[in-house]
């Protein structure tokens, strides 16, 4: 089974926009945004500056996945996101991904694109994993979310550091007692 292959790009790129747009300290400016799409394979359009404000909204709208307590609630929110969201999946094949699907209309422009492909990437996660491979920083006091593409999908913190953190702070703890 491959769970970190093409489809991880828009899971990266929804968790990434999530953390730029409403996560403590996150950084949603413009040059930011501009950034993490690069960073997350979006670059077949140049960011317009303009478009900011459409990806912010998105960041928000996503963000509550993220939080889902059960699957009833994921999939009511992905269901009633993937009706109105415009679908035309249709195959492609360019670089650096080689033959895959693209679930906007060809015509859309860079926003819906990200809107259309972050959602049936995240969709695409549930249906194999339930709600095992997201969620919200364990560390304390990070508010940030995470997603867990990677075979043995043990993650429950952001980033390294926060599971670090988490760890050095157990182990005081337990040296105290
Ligand atoms: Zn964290």
């Amino acid at each position: 089974m491959r769970v970190s292959g093409y489809r991880s790009h828009g899971v990266a790129a929804a968790v990434a926009l999530v953390n730029a747009t409403t996560s403590t300290g996150g950084d949603d400016s413009a040059d930011a945004l501009r950034r993490l799409l690069r960073d997350n394979q979006f670059f077949w359009q140049e960011f317009d500056p303009r478009d900011a404000g459409d990806f912010r909204r998105w960041g928000r709208t996503l963000r509550p996945f993220f939080e889902m307590p059960g699957i009833e609630a994921a999939m009511a929110l992905l269901n009633s996101l993937m009706l109105e969201i415009p679908m035309h999946p249709h195959l492609a094949e360019h670089e650096p991904h080689g033959l895959h699907m693209h679930y906007a209309p060809p015509s859309s422009g860079l926003p819906h694109r990200f809107r259309a492909t972050t959602l049936m990437n995240l969709a695409e996660l549930v249906v194999e994993h339930g709600l095992t491979r997201t969620g919200v920083c364990a560390a304390d006091g990070c508010d940030r979310v995470y997603a867990d593409t990677s075979r043995a999908g043990r993650r429950r913190f952001c980033s390294d550091a926060c599971a670090n953190r988490t760890n050095v702070a157990a182990f005081r703890a337990r040296h105290r007692s």
